[in-house]
């Protein structure tokens, strides 16, 4: 007889793997909205940091009123080591956009949850499936792309591989609808939706201005002015994090075989210079 999965318990902490740029979103938009996190990445500076950047975030997110005023913040705790996923509602890992690196931490947590713990994978374009190769239990994995930054954009797409489960899905959008969340569920594939198209297009805008078309200001006014694009897709590109973005393009470019995703020498360069966009104060933009 197979017992039926704990359903998603707000009681628990969620764990999220990794304090960067979406780790501390995640984290931000989960407390904001009462629950407690557990944050976990192998660099305890990146935990230190993580930790100011979590309470400058919920002080903003407030102000924007993106957080549901009367809810008393979630507790956060922090470590370098996964064990706390053994006791987590669910574990969401946010960790650098590498397969390997990602397929062996998946791995370890999927030992030490109890069966049934939704596992979330944050990717912005490795598939699901070829994640779910690595974990105890195949059925327990889910894509959810939280967009950047998680407590400003209400929707998220969320990603069912083939072998995700029906109970792991009811869980997931159980989650979402505690963090306020529009989920829009769509099937596996390198890049799914968003990244398929949002990230060779930001490369094409990057290409323009290489061949010396235009400046990074002027494609990013052009696109909102014209076009409708919120930001600009470079300056979405440096909200995103360039070396991000780089190893997201190779993703899809070695998985699809799209020569429009193999990412352009400007977009090396400005990573290879340590330009990695608003988290390093420059990218084609300057931050400080
Ligand atoms: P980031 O480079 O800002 O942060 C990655 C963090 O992971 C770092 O702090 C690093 O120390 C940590 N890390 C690396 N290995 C680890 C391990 N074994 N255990 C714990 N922590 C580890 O990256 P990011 O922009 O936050 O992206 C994280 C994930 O979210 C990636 O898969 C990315 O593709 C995806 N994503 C990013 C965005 C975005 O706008 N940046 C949007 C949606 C999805």
């Amino acid at each position: 007889m197979t017992t039926a999965p704990p359903p998603y318990d707000p009681a628990n902490p969620l764990v999220v793997l990794g304090a960067g740029v979406m780790g501390v979103g995640i984290t931000t938009l989960a407390l904001g909205h009462g629950l407690p996190v557990h944050l976990v990445d192998v660099d305890p500076e990146r935990l230190t940091r993580a930790r100011d950047r979590i309470a400058e975030e919920l002080r903003l997110a407030h102000l924007l009123g993106a957080l549901p005023p009367d809810t008393a913040p979630g507790e956060l705790t922090t470590g370098t080591g996964t064990d706390p996923a053994a006791g987590a509602a669910a574990v969401i890992e946010a960790i650098t956009e590498n397969a390997e690196l990602k397929a062996k931490v998946l791995a370890e947590v999927s030992a030490l949850v109890r069966p049934g713990t939704p596992l979330i994978t944050n990717t912005s374009s490795i598939p699901v499936d070829e994640l779910a190769g690595a974990v105890e239990r195949p059925a327990e994995l889910v894509g959810t792309h939280f967009m950047n930054p998680p407590y400003l954009i209400r929707t998220a797409e969320v990603i069912r591989g083939r072998r995700t489960g029906d109970p792991v899905m009811a869980s997931v959008a159980s989650l979402l609808a505690a963090l306020r969340r529009e989920a829009v569920v769509v099937r596996d594939a390198p890049g799914f939706v968003t990244s398929r198209i949002l990230h060779p297009m930001i490369n094409d805008a990057a290409r323009v201005v290489e061949q010396g078309t235009a400046t990074a200001e002027a494609v990013d006014t052009l696109m909102q002015g014209c076009l409708g694009h919120p930001t600009g897709p470079l300056r979405t590109a440096d909200l995103i994090g360039l070396d991000n973005l780089v190893d997201s393009l190779w993703v899809l470019h070695e998985r699809t075989g799209d020569e429009g995703c193999r990412p352009c020498e400007l977009l090396l360069r400005l990573v290879r210079e340590g330009r990695h966009g608003r988290k390093s104060g420059s990218g084609f933009y300057d931050y400080h």
